[in-house]
């Protein structure tokens, strides 16, 4: 498998949009890379869904970060584990 390195093929959008997650996390090979990166250089739609991408890898990084979960979190949680109990508690046997 030989790869001419100045020839790096063109990546179109669908390409780049489906593997953005992988290119945040670094997931990506190093030619997919270079692929994807040639794509946002010349690509403005990619571009800003690439950027919005890494604003939700931070929301995401900052929310586990945070040790306390959200009070709604917390009671549907607490309401979830509530509802379970109940309904594995065995039935009293009549008589
Ligand atoms: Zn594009």
């Amino acid at each position: 498998m030989s790869t001419h390195p100045d020839r790096v093929p063109a990546a179109d959008c669908a390409d780049v949009v489906l593997r953005l997650f992988e290119f945040v996390d670094n997931e990506t090979g190093p030619l997919d890379r270079a692929r994807i990166e040639a794509h946002l250089d010349e690509c403005g739609p990619c571009l800003a869904e690439y950027e919005r991408d890494l604003l939700v890898k931070a929301l995401v990084r900052r929310a586990c970060a945070c040790q306390q979960a959200p009070d709604t979190l917390r009671s549907q949680i607490l309401t979830r584990i509530t509802t379970t109990v109940t309904f594995v508690e065995p039935r009293q046997e009549h008589g």
